[in-house]
């Protein structure tokens, strides 16, 4: 089958792979002229590592990523109160891999390129509508910064992967309207520094008023330093609402004040802040969930189906569960409005529960949870275990990754 992927991001890459594996014959559109290393910190959970595994990138991801081992949740005083192993060292079959967003794009760019070919990614060829009939569905391409018509491609399928802004849901969705805007301001930076804890933990500290979560994303290089992603979730109320770029920068002095308590036996988050070359900032918004992604011989797939709040590591992974999902439908079926209607029954109702858990502070709810029942901080025999893990479990069934599911899974 002839598929256009409308956007060359984490989704629309490996959807690509992930086709061609299956001898599709399918053509990558990106809006940049380039497609560079851009972003900060991001992580594949063991769901989606399955998938990536399969395709045979789990040795290459490695080679420049955290295999993280544990997850701890901490109060603003620095007081851990949840620590639960992670991926391998929990005995998932796959590993959890934290690493810079930068990285896995280029790896995946690289692997299209080589395994498909290089004409399969049109770079500087930005979808402005495309139109369908019984027999095709063409995409018409342009240039963005001069807004001339380039080029024009038609297909059997068309999926719209151009993520949180994307222009295939607009035009399935015309009357959409604004994102749905959380209040939160997320914060984001890298610092080479030395490595806290054990040099493989993700931490989460604080509550949803004001988090910070940090996470190493390189292995540590000759002189004892490494790679150290950060982000902070700021509270910052109605007005802050700005447009939806992952690239905007902040103001870095002020983000350090906000902070400047924070320095712990384990962390000094003030001096980690400071350390960043730069800050970005990106409102913490989503969109309300939608009945359908398929119409015809179009569908939507990763950020443009189901921007959600980057809580629960869950972005990109649900972007490759979709992937998966799509191939799985495509496999002994040509007729393309019956696998999309088979996609949509799976991934849309699937998709719609993650987000609207993340609305609900995700697995982070526990940070609120013991911000409200210790204000000023804890003793050991304090902490509600079992009301913790009830949270911590629920999530991880919602959000596809429970063990016992996934490890059935090949
Ligand atoms: C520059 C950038 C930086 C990011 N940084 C982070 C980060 O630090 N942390 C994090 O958790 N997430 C980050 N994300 C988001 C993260 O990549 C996604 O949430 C997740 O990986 C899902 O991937 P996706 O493929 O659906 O969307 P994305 O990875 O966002 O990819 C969408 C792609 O579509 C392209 N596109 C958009 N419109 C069009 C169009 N009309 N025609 C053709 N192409 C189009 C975009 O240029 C982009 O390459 C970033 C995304 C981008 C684009």
């Amino acid at each position: 089958m002839k598929i256009i992927i409308v956007g060359g991001g984490i989704g629309g890459l490996t959807l690509a792979l992930s086709l061609h594996k299956e001898g599709h014959d399918v053509k990558v559109f990106e809006s940049v002229k380039e497609i560079k290393p851009l972003g900060v910190g991001i992580n594949l959970l063991p769901h989606c590592v399955r998938v990536l595994t399969n395709l045979g990138l789990q040795e290459k991801i490695a080679q420049n990523a955290i295999e993280t081992s544990d997850l701890k949740y901490f109060n603003k005083y620095g007081q851990e109160f949840w620590s639960e192993p992670r991926g391998r060292f929990a005995g998932y079959k796959w590993p959890q891999f934290s690493l810079h967003r930068g990285n896995i794009q280029m790896l995946l760019f690289d692997e299209v390129m080589a395994q498909i070919g290089k004409e399969t990614i049109q770079q500087n060829h930005h979808l402005s509508h495309f139109e369908q009939n019984e027999n095709e569905v063409i995409a018409y391409f342009i240039d963005k910064d001069s807004g001339e018509k380039i080029h024009e491609e038609k297909a059997d399928m068309l999926i719209g992967a151009d993520g949180i802004n994307s222009v295939v849901r607009q035009q399935l969705y015309p009357h959409e309207g604004k994102p749905v805007y959380s209040e939160n301001v997320l914060y984001r930076g890298t610092t080479v520094m030395k490595p806290f804890l054990n040099g493989k933990s993700m931490a989460m500290i604080g509550s949803m008023k004001q988090k910070m979560v940090v996470y190493p994303i390189q292995p540590i290089d000759s002189d004892g330093s490494c790679l150290i992603n950060w982000g902070a979730n700021v509270k910052e109320g109605k007005s802050t609402l700005t447009a939806r770029d992952w690239n905007r920068q902040a103001d870095q002095k002020r983000l350090i004040n906000l902070y400047i308590d924070w320095t712990f036996d384990w962390l000094d988050v003030p001096a980690m802040i400071a350390g960043s070359e730069a800050v970005y900032e990106f409102p913490m918004s989503d969109r309300n969930p939608l009945e359908k992604w398929s119409f015809g011989r179009v569908t939507l797939l990763g950020d443009a189906a189901h921007p959600m709040y980057p809580i629960g590591s869950n972005g990109a992974s649900q972007a490759i569960l979709d992937v998966d999902c799509l191939t799985e439908c495509m496999k002994n079926n040509k007729d393309v409005l019956e696998i999309l209607t088979q996609y949509d029954k799976e991934r849309v109702p699937a998709a719609a529960k993650v987000v609207m858990q993340n609305r609900a502070k995700g697995p982070d709810e526990i940070l609120d949870m013991m911000a409200d029942l210790f204000p000023s901080g804890f003793t050991a025999d304090e902490i509600p275990h079992k009301k913790l893990a009830n949270v911590m479990d629920n999530y991880k069934k919602v959000a596809g990754f429970d063990i016992q599911t996934l490890n059935q899974k090949n």
